[in-house]
């Protein structure tokens, strides 16, 4: 039950389908009632009538005997009553209390009532089935509908959460093992939420009205009593289930973690099949692949193990349990009917069973919680870079100043070395700054602090004078147009992937950008020209051609402020001059930064920042900084800018 509770919450995904929902239980229900007391009911009817012999006796002749039965006084004993009815009915004693058994015990009908008795009593087993089967069927549909639902919700929920983490959350956390938790855990919190509510409605139910059954064939006749003996057996089905069931929590988490460790190695392995081939390294890919999937399949044996003992061991107690109330009861020497002792045993059967699905229903539940504890990782992850409810909406485009106030910054943990240190800068708008420094020196740490991937640990960000912390993230970003060096291209076609960067831009905005950018020739030469699909990240065009596309989504978009990361890096001579040309028009009148490796790069800057473990070290133009900055006179010789 306590495990039941940890998916309370999640309840409420239920509330939009509760109508299917409410109709998938008493679909169950029903179930329950036909399998539970449907079956061994219509059994113990069918018995007498099909197997008894035959009731040689008429309709009058039952009803005079039922008379003289309904009689006679408590006191007459059964041997004074057969006498009676023989002499009174004119038969021998023999054929006496064979009426008496036809009449009271409730055996065969009189011969003139046989056939339509007969078809009415055979017809109620296929009316049980069907009950049974439909309502089966309709549970199964509807609760498949409502699972299919909560997947849903549960999904969208988690990658919703997965838009809103800050960058470093994905640095931290295997891309493979969130994919895995993504797609297979949420499935079993699915199963979890429904079909386990479903069968904690379906079982018990069975169970409960099997068992009334059970109860009442032994009060309607002792000599069946010695069958609840059998229900010893219940409570002791308990001991196994706990421990299987604790034993099964700890092996299922060991699952999910390596069912993310088999899809982390084969989706890096299929996101860099080039550097596979280029390092030869298909032998190692094999080799690491075989490793993961091997300890997934050791983990997976564990798992089933544990899951499908529990059915034979439920199996073999009750078996036993059953075994030692047959011997009592014919040492005993009972007088048994056989009708009531097959109900009896279906019955019991039917007791047993809902057991063993509980038992199923607890190793469901601690691999569903395993599965949820690893999505609330993701859910109840906190969002680093937060939005403040109350954050400044910027509708028109910002004036671009940018003021680093005393910034700090460290990735991951306090005990980490900052990687800036009480940065204090202002970068004016209208300007171009390239930043320059040793590698590892922090420069793309700055740029992602300016487009607020992550926060400050130290100091604040201006932008126009309001601190980013305050600023409509979406809005923020809206200000900001970025060229990286590799730029991913969604699997799309060219047109949308420029448009993504104003997506209420027109086809006619979308081709001058792409003018702009120097992209158009290319483009038009491609077989669908801007409705041709790039293919994943944009696999099917050049470094090149990706880079020309995304200085056409800045064109595009036009921003206050524009980051290019070594923009122009991968373009032919040629291109990058014309594009250089083009880059200088973009850049007017914005605040620029651009990572530059490159002295061509420098030539677009009106100011120089030189970084250096952290800190912004000296700044001007080039040729005041190769009188001033004994690094940057380092850089520019080695060409290392
Ligand atoms: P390069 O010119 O080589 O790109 P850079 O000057 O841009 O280098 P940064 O990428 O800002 O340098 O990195 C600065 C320091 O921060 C480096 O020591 C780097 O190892 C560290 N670093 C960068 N990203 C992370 C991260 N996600 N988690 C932890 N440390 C990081």
């Amino acid at each position: 039950m306590n495990s039941l509770k940890r998916f309370f919450p999640y309840y409420g995904l239920l509330a939009p389908y509760k109508w299917p929902f409410i109709g998938a239980l008493l679909c169950a229900v029903i179930y329950g009632v036909a399998s539970g007391l449907g079956f061994p009911m219509v059994v113990k009817e069918n018995i007498p009538i099909i197997f008894a012999t035959e009731n040689i006796f008429s309709l009058e002749q039952h009803n005079q005997a039922g008379a003289i039965v309904s009689q006679s006084s408590p006191e007459e004993s059964l041997q004074d009553l057969l006498e009676r009815l023989a002499s009174e009915m004119g038969l021998s004693l023999k054929d006496a209390g064979l009426l008496y058994d036809h009449t009271v015990g409730d055996l065969k009908p009189p011969k003139d009532d046989a056939d339509s008795v007969l078809l009415r009593t055979v017809l109620l087993l296929p009316l049980a089935i069907l009950l049974r089967a439909v309502a089966g069927f309709l549970n199964t549909y509807l609760i498949a509908y409502c699972g299919v639902k909560v997947l849903e919700q549960v999904r969208n929920r988690v990658f919703g959460k997965l838009q809103e983490l800050h960058i470093g959350y994905f640095q931290d956390t295997n891309r493979g093992d969130l994919l895995s938790r993504l797609m297979v855990d949420c499935n079993l919190v699915r199963q979890c939420i429904v079909e386990v509510s479903n069968s904690l409605i379906k079982e018990p139910f069975t169970f409960l009205f099997a068992f009334s059954y059970l109860v009442y064939l032994s009060l309607v006749h002792r000599e069946n009593l010695f069958l609840l003996f059998c229900l010893a057996a219940v409570p002791i089905c308990v001991l196994p289930i706990r421990y299987i069931g604790k034993q099964l929590a700890r092996r299922a988490k060991q699952l999910q973690k390596q069912t993310g460790n088999v899809t982390e190695v084969a989706s890096e392995n299929l996101g860099a099949a080039r550097e596979v081939r280029a390092f030869s390294l298909e032998e190692v890919e094999k080799k690491k692949f075989g490793g993961a999937v091997s300890k997934f399949l050791v983990s997976q044996l564990k798992v089933v193990k544990y899951d499908k003992s529990l059915s034979p061991l439920i199996e073999l107690i009750t078996g036993m349990v059953i075994t030692a109330a047959i011997y009592f009861a014919a040492r005993a020497q009972l007088n048994l009917r056989v009708e009531e002792v097959v109900a009896l045993f279906l019955a019991l059967h039917m007791c047993y069973e809902p057991i063993k699905k509980l038992g199923s229903i607890n190793n469901q539940l601690k691999k569903g919680i395993a599965s949820l504890d690893r999505i609330e990782e993701i859910l109840h992850a906190p969002i680093v870079v937060e939005e403040k409810p109350d954050a400044i909406p910027l509708n028109e485009p910002a004036e671009g100043r940018l003021h680093f106030e005393n910034v700090s910054f460290r990735y991951g943990v306090d005990t980490d070395q900052p990687v800036l240190k009480a940065i204090d800068c202002v970068l004016e708008p209208g300007k171009a700054y390239a930043l320059v420094g040793p590698s590892g020196a922090g420069k793309s740490t700055f740029i992602n602090l300016v487009m607020r991937f992550y926060d400050p640990v130290e100091g604040r960000i201006l932008l126009d004078g309001i601190d980013l912390r305050d600023l409509r993230l979406r809005d923020l970003r809206h200000q900001i147009g970025l060229v990286p060096q590799d730029p991913v291209l969604f699997n799309d076609t060219i047109m949308e992937n420029i448009r993504l960067s104003r997506p209420d831009a027109s086809a006619e905005e979308i081709c001058q950008a792409a003018d702009k950018a120097h992209a158009r020739g290319f483009i038009e030469n491609e077989p669908d020209g801007f409705e041709t699909i790039v293919g994943d990240r944009g696999t099917r065009l050049s470094g090149g051609q990706k880079q020309r596309i995304a200085i056409a989504r800045a064109f595009l978009r036009n921003p206050p402020i524009l980051i290019l990361d070594e923009a122009s890096s991968a373009l032919d001579s040629e291109s990058e001059s014309r594009v250089q040309a083009e880059l200088q028009s973009l850049m007017e009148g914005k605040t620029v930064l651009m990572i530059a490796h490159r002295f061509a790069t420098l030539k677009l800057a009106d100011e120089i920042l030189v970084f250096e473990q952290g800190r912004i070290t000296d700044r001007g133009d080039h040729a005041a900084l190769m009188q001033s900055s004994s690094l940057y006179q380092k850089l520019y010789e080695k060409q290392e800018l």
